[in-house]
């Protein structure tokens, strides 16, 4: 049978193209599911300047065409399909894309994780019309906009704080604390940077405009004043949300989504790893989902060695 492999890959950013790497170099049969988003967050990414290699930054749609190449030019298959279901009940285990079914005597997860929304009603009728969770991608699109609204404090935040302040006029960051959660180095680059203006302990209430962002209703959580902020974009940078619907009940989670892992990568059924932002909440950076799909590849050669399977 073609569709059985040594190692399914669920995900195809830094995690998963990393444990392809890894597998195929083992000389395993490998599939990568590439998944709705190929490349995964990092093809949404402007410069990264903090991937060790790269002393004067790479762009993250290169970044991951490189690891693409790598994990390609050692057998590693991949197809651009987004796994569905998985049946782990039996083994070889199953997963089911929206075009074939797979069989696999191992499967990684690295599915990441897609980002979280504010949840309201103005902000669903507005995505794509002004509102975006992706401003490297997006912002241009504004150039010199009056003001253009960033929600959250989190590095992601000050990035497209940073990024946007060249684009725009005034670039506005709603925080709903007084603190940022942002690095450090992060945090001096957009409090030096003159055109960027913070809105403290306030969160965004709604969004403004029919069919195109026309400003943004604030609140102020310790006052509870109400106001508005004239704009023409709104950015959401407030974190991301594990990629796992498809394994509910399937493998343990948390209460957010994440996969629950011990040594490193294990999930709760055998022979099955979870590698990136899928189960890590902590960290999140691109070298340390790297280097989880590294750890969750040796696993999986180490499994496949003690059950005494295997194709290749
Ligand atoms: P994050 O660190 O989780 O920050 C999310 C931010 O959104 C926090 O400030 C949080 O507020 C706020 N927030 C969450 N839910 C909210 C809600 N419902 N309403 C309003 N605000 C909300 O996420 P991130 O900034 O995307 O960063 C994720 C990881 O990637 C981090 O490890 C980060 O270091 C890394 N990263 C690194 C770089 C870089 O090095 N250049 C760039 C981007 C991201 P609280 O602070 O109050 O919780």
């Amino acid at each position: 049978m073609n569709n059985i492999y040594d190692v399914i890959i669920i995900g195809s950013g830094p995690a998963g193209y990393t444990a392809a790497l890894y597998a195929a170099r083992a000389n395993l049969k490998v599939i990568i599911i590439a998944g709705s988003t190929p490349g995964g967050q990092l093809m949404l990414t402007g410069q990264v300047e903090n991937f060790p290699g790269f002393p004067d930054g790479i762009l993250g749609p290169e970044l991951m065409e490189r690891m693409r190449e790598q994990a390609m030019k050692f057998g590693a298959e991949i197809i651009y399909d987004e796994a569905i279901d998985v049946d782990f009940s039996s083994h070889p285990y199953k997963v089911k894309t929206l075009g074939e079914e797979y069989l696999g005597y191992s499967v990684i997860i690295a599915t990441g994780a897609a980002p979280r929304w504010l949840g309201l009603d103005s902000e669903k009728r507005l995505i794509g019309r002004g509102v975006s969770s992706c401003a490297t991608c997006d912002a241009p699109l504004f150039k010199n906009a009056e003001n253009i609204v960033i929600v959250g404090g989190g590095d992601s935040a000050m990035e497209y704080a940073l990024f946007t302040a060249n684009i725009a006029k005034k670039v506005t960051v709603i925080h709903r604390r007084d603190k940022l959660r942002a690095s450090k180095i992060m945090q001096e680059r957009a409090f030096s940077n003159p055109k960027i203006k913070f809105v403290w302990n306030s969160i965004v209430t709604d969004i403004i405009g029919q069919d195109r962002v026309e400003g943004v209703k604030v609140k102020n959580l310790q006052s509870n004043e109400e106001f508005i902020i004239q704009c023409n974009a709104v950015f959401v940078a407030i974190g991301h949300q594990p990629s796992t619907s498809i394994f509910k009940n399937k493998l343990e989670m948390d209460d957010d989504g994440h996969i629950i892992t011990r040594e490193f990568v294990k999930t709760s059924v055998p022979g099955v790893f979870a590698a990136g932002d899928v189960h890590d909440k902590k960290y999140r950076q691109a070298i340390t989902a790297a280097g989880l799909g590294c750890m969750a590849a040796l696993e999986a050669i180490r499994y496949l060695e003690e059950i005494k399977m295997k194709i290749k």
